[in-house]
């Protein structure tokens, strides 16, 4: 049986082992989960953390070096951060106008009464901004800086293609490290399966049935958003800029969706997803190595997208009026804000609070979200790598053809 089955067998039974689970004690529940269900999950989630830094940096090193002239990668940055930026605006409208169409808010009695919500801080979007380049790049690589890493691996990456064969060395020693990764990913992914059973089983039966019920409108109004720009802009995306089949991508790419479902987490998934996208999309991997990474962190269609249902859920809810300068303000604030926080669990409740901050409405609604919010997180981290590989397929398509254009102009 192929990997791609495994998962989705896994998918199902942790789906089926959770709700029976919701079903049981809550000792019984506790035991399963600190005994089995946490333990294989957190053993998976270690198994691909622990390669996460290392690839992103040796695969940016060389995809750079690779790119042979760097003004090259100016042209994908522009175009990559281009498609980010448009992309998670469309998906903050979609989530915008599927809040207002189903009126979770309006979908059964809440009582706000006692309700809070600790705020945490999000950095600065400037600040970010500021210390992309990092002062110490091993700090940046200990604590796991995204944006940091990917700014020193360009660095390297551009002095190995400056210095050329007086770096030889330095770079073969990278393509063997490069070997070695992508050997453990293959290692690791084989154990998917039960790593993501466990996760999903422990993440259902943790949220219970009643939560389930009594958000339900909220959980639907998120979902039908994710599947409609899944299914919408990216496909559109794919056909009309790539030029190629968005059926092959969703077809090839399913496997790294279900590792994002079951952990919750872009950069966990880095190495499989980047994985995919060269191996089965074909996609180049200098751009992959770039415009993956890249989009991990600074890019999150999905989280936009609860963060857009959520605004207009909060908004039904305490009946605050939502005016058209007020849902410009949610489309802008979500989008900056996507830029400046990494691709872990919860994030986005983070990110959610500054939106709603920003207009005016209470911190606190965010108490009514968060017991359905790591089911969600789950469903949205599927989406927000899946933008990212289809930026980086739709960017190496156009460029295989440009190439090929191009070559068939100067053989005339
Ligand atoms: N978990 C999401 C991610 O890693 C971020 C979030 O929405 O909380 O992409």
């Amino acid at each position: 049986m192929n990997l791609t089955k495994k998962i989705l067998i896994a998918l199902v039974l942790g789906i089926i082992v959770g709700i029976g689970l919701t079903f049981s004690s809550s000792d019984v529940f506790s035991a399963v989960d600190t005994y089995v269900l946490n333990p294989v999950g957190q053993i998976f989630l270690n198994l691909i953390m622990m390669i996460v830094v290392p690839i992103v940096f040796v695969s940016i090193v060389l995809g750079t070096a690779g790119l042979g002239d760097p003004s090259k990668l100016g042209k994908i940055g522009i175009q990559t951060v281009s498609f980010y930026l448009v992309t998670t605006a469309v998906a903050l409208v979609i989530g915008l106008g599927v809040g207002f169409l189903l009126e979770p808010g309006k979908a059964g009695t809440f009582n706000v009464e006692n309700v809070t919500y600790e705020e945490q801080a999000a950095p600065p979007i400037m600040d970010t901004l500021v210390q992309i380049i990092p002062e110490n790049p091993i700090e940046a690589m200990s604590t796991g800086n995204m944006l940091q890493i990917i700014a020193f691996a360009i660095f390297i990456g551009v002095s190995l293609a400056v210095l050329g064969e007086k770096t030889s060395g330095i770079r073969s020693l990278f393509e063997q490290a490069n070997e070695i990764l992508i050997f453990l990913v293959n290692a690791v992914m084989k154990t998917a399966p039960y790593g993501a059973f466990a996760l999903i089983a422990s993440a259902i039966g943790d949220t219970g049935l009643d939560a389930l019920g009594s958000m339900f409108m909220y959980m639907l109004a998120v979902i039908v958003a994710l599947i409609l720009h899944g299914a919408i802009t990216y496909s559109l995306a794919i056909k009309g800029l790539g030029k190629a089949s968005p059926l092959k991508f969703y077809k090839s790419f399913f496997p790294a969706m279900s590792v994002a479902f079951s952990t919750s987490s872009s950069s966990a998934t880095l190495p499989v997803s980047m994985k995919l996208a060269q191996e089965q999309l074909g996609v180049k991997k200098s751009i992959s190595s770039f415009v993956q990474p890249l989009g991990a962190t600074i890019n999150m269609d999905g989280t936009a997208i609860m963060q857009a249902v959520a605004t207009v859920f909060i908004a039904q809810v305490y009946a605050e009026p939502l005016g058209l300068s007020q849902l410009l303000m949610v489309v802008l604030t979500a989008t900056l804000a996507s830029i400046g926080t990494a691709g872990v669990p919860g994030v986005g409740l983070i990110m959610l609070s500054m939106v709603l901050k920003q207009v005016g409405l209470p911190v606190d609604g965010i108490a009514l979200i968060i017991g359905v919010d790591r089911l969600l997180d789950m469903l949205r981290t599927s989406l927000n790598i899946t933008g990212d590989a289809a930026c980086a397929y739709i960017i190496s398509e156009s460029d295989k053809k440009n190439s090929k254009q191009k070559a068939q102009q100067s053989a005339l």
